[in-house]
């Protein structure tokens, strides 16, 4: 693999953008979702690998906002000259972060397939040699590894946020900031991610891609069974705790279909 040739300009500067400013191409926004969507639409175009549970969930993610967390995106698409104002949504990439490197190394292959990291330059010291991540300006802040799936999908308009993906100040001094992804690089990533669609679509064997579907079905299931026993639980308590529960639920903290 080539050797990394991103770069860090102004890579600590912080900045807040003014809502007024279109978003456009490379920015981070809030949309709601979850990166198992952009799989299901992958298989909702191709009748060979559609299934009716397929379907089911993928109707189920995109009827009921609760189900899915509001996460950044990034946006892969340049801005229409003629659309300066609001009402514009954009395919994006879902990003995610996982409880631990053995949650990250237990996730189905087709996750893996489309995840890119996203490097800040002390785990860009750590492994200098993979060229598989990006960098957002400036430099990510949190404290789990950040991923990207870098497939495409458009979600539903009203699983738009209002605003940019904004990082909480840190300890250190540095103020809020929102981020973005250098024009030049995202392209780049862009011409990776491509290769990697071919590779799944054209290259795979079919056999190979049943086995990858069913294995991120079972997945998907064990993960709906642990978010039912999650609310079966909290409808068992009394009724202060279920409207703890209704507080959760709408904040988000209940349903992580994926994390
Ligand atoms: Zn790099």
């Amino acid at each position: 693999m080539p050797l990394c040739k991103h770069f860090f300009p102004d890579s600590q500067a912080s900045r807040l953008i003014p809502s007024s400013q279109p978003i456009d191409f490379g920015d981070i926004y809030v949309v709601r979702g979850s990166i198992a969507l952009p799989i299901l639409e992958l298989f909702k175009g191709d009748q060979t690998m559609k299934t009716a549970f397929s379907q089911k969930t993928q109707d189920d993610y995109e009827s009921y906002p609760h189900l899915n967390k509001a996460r950044p995106a990034i946006i892969v698409k340049t801005r229409p000259k003629d659309n300066l104002i609001g009402g514009w949504h954009p395919p994006i990439w879902y990003m995610a972060t996982f409880q631990n490197t053995s949650e990250y190394r237990s996730l189905p292959r087709l996750y893996k397939h489309f995840l890119m990291a996203v490097n800040s330059r002390a785990l860009h010291r750590q492994s200098p040699n993979e060229d598989r991540h990006i960098h957002t300006l400036p430099e990510w802040r949190g404290s789990s590894q950040q991923w990207v799936l870098a497939l495409e999908y458009t979600p539903p308009a009203n699983y738009w946020g209002s605003g940019r993906w904004e990082s909480p100040g840190d300890e250190i001094g540095d103020p809020l900031t929102h981020y973005a992804v250098d024009a030049g690089l995202l392209q780049k990533a862009r011409g990776y991610a491509e290769e990697q669609l071919n590779k799944y679509m054209v290259d795979t064997p079919r056999r190979l891609k049943l086995e990858m579907r069913d294995e991120f079905f079972r997945h998907l299931r064990e993960r709906k069974k642990e978010n039912a026993s999650h609310l079966n639980h909290f409808s068992q308590t009394s009724d202060l705790f279920n409207c703890m529960r209704i507080r959760l639920v709408s904040s988000n903290k209940v349903w992580q279909m994926d994390t």
